[in-house]
């Protein structure tokens, strides 16, 4: 098995750290190493497309990796639904864009926006869009426990392996390796293609295109997406609604920024918003007019963050351009703050009330705000999510702030992140995600997250006996 040394960077710039990373390629390999951690006490972390933006696959002190990239195999059809739906088995490693390749006239439901993001991670992750769940549409897994055993769960799966299939959505690698998965993709035809209408251009005082969105999700209207853009501190609120359509060849809809496969272009695109967002905003207000029609193609529509998620790799490569431009001081990360927070439905409004009263208390952050989106989703069905048991469904807003490492600036948009959390909570029973970057007090996450942390540690003592599995994020919450 090979062992090396390897420089892990989490993306949005901000966490990284230096491992020994082992790299089974095969299930036993992989039950060897996990019995051989256990023997040695050796605690092991496991990576997968490394695209979190948080410590999730960051090995704490004295801990080694585990790369899941060698662990692949085939991928297979299953079945053909009337409705050209397909069901796939895929190795929990295969990336939502080497899955396209094999499959390129379906696309997954409720991905998350990034296609180098692996299927696994992504299930683990209990990843979202912005109208679902992508655990919704994944019906059986196959996962390797630190103990050794394989289990094969499902919903109607007895014992432990039921258990698995309810709780690995959002458990983060404590729980052990999935292997393969088996997951629904829905068919994509010629001439379809990605509608995005601007249904609110308002101002957000009032909440007129907030209650708009809440609207709009009840009549199931837009069931592509459905997204709210706050533009800077209370200033105008933009609602974007999607939906497939099979346009006519004289529809003049213009096409949708950073879609496209001009993937240098929106690169540089990214780059230019990450580092000026205060220069960018009003170019917003100017394209998003209300009742304005975009299209995109399904792909790029469906991972729209694909720019930036390359761009780390291109601003770092060797190309004459990147060299220039990190010659002239360029840092090639595109570093952001974000985080996101799980909103009771019923709560919407106060908390948004107090959010950006507190963000009052900081305007000098309106100038690194890349983004201010809020999404509404349905019931969680995933115990181990922060929106689990908020009645109706839950907002999510995440916030994403620029910010270049190490400056004062960081540490007050880290402090004004962590203020908001804590109200937030306190007042109105908001949770931040574990998915994203967390930046609140460590002791204020355990507090918000305990029904998690209890769970996900009573299953893990049965599967995982001598702690094998860990990562930075899961020993800041005591797991
Ligand atoms: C550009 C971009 C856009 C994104 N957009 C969204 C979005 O719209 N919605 C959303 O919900 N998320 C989004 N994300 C976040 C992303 O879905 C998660 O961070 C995801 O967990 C990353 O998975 P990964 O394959 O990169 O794995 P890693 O980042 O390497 O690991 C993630 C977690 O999975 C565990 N893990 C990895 N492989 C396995 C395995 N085989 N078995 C068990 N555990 C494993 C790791 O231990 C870790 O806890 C986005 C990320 C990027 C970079």
């Amino acid at each position: 098995m090979q062992t090396m040394t390897i420089d892990l960077r989490a993306m949005g710039g901000l966490y990284e750290a230096t491992a020994s990373v082992r790299e089974p390629a095969s299930p036993e390999e992989l039950s060897a190493l996990f019995q051989d951690a256990a023997a040695r006490r050796q605690r092991l972390t496991l990576i997968g497309a490394r695209r979190s933006f948080g410590e999730h696959f960051l090995p704490p002190e004295g801990a080694e990796g585990v790369s899941t990239a060698r662990l692949s195999g085939a991928t297979r059809l299953l079945s053909t639904e009337a409705d050209g739906s397909i069901w796939v088995r895929a190795p929990g490693s295969l990336t939502f864009e080497a899955l396209h390749r094999e499959y390129p006239h379906h696309l997954p439901y409720h991905p998350p926006t990034g296609d180098r993001i692996s299927l696994a991670g992504a299930l683990v992750a209990c990843a979202h869009n912005a109208v679902g769940f992508f655990a919704e549409e994944v019906r059986a897994f196959r996962m390797m426990t630190p103990d050794g055993a394989v289990h094969e769960c499902h919903a109607a799966a007895p014992g432990i392996a039921g258990e698995l299939f309810r709780q690995v959505p959002g458990s983060f690698g404590a729980l052990g390796v999935i292997l393969e998965l088996e997951l629904r993709l829905f068919r994509v035809r010629e001439r379809q293609r990605a509608e995005i209408t601007v249904l609110e251009h308002c101002p957000t005082r009032g909440f007129t295109a907030l209650e708009r969105l809440e609207a709009v999700y009840r009549a199931g209207e837009y069931p592509l997406g459905r997204g709210l853009f706050f533009l800077g501190r209370r200033g105008m609120s933009v609602l974007l609604g999607d939906r497939i359509v099979m346009p006519e060849p004289h529809d003049k809809a213009a096409p949708l920024p950073l879609t496209d496969d001009s993937t240098r272009r929106n690169i540089v695109a990214q780059g230019i918003a990450n580092r000026m967002p205060g220069l960018v905003r009003p170019f917003q207000g100017l394209v998003l007019k209300r009742g304005r029609r975009f299209h995109a193609g399904l792909y790029g529509f469906t991972f729209f963050q694909r720019s930036y998620d390359r761009a780390y790799d291109y601003l770092a490569s060797p190309a004459v351009l990147p060299r220039m431009l990190r010659a002239l001081g360029v840092d090639p990360r595109l570093t952001v703050c974000h985080q996101t927070f799980a909103v009771p439905v019923e709560r919407r409004r106060a908390f948004l009330d107090m959010y950006f009263d507190v963000f009052d208390a900081y305007p000098e952050l309106e100038a690194r705000l890349e983004q201010q989106d809020l999404i509404r989703l349905p019931e969680c069905a995933w115990p181990l999510h922060a929106a689990h048991g908020m009645p109706g469904g839950a907002y999510l807003l995440t916030v994403s702030m620029s910010v270049r490492r190490g400056q004062p600036h960081e540490a007050r948009v880290r402090a004004f992140l962590g203020e908001v959390s804590r109200r937030a909570f306190e007042a109105h029973g908001v949770k931040v995600l574990l998915l994203k970057q967390a930046h609140c007090e460590p002791a204020l996450l355990r507090r918000m997250h305990a029904p998690f942390i209890e769970a996900l540690g009573a299953l893990k003592q049965r599967v995982d006996p001598h702690r094998v599995l860990t990562s930075r994020m899961l020993d800041a919450l005591g797991l």
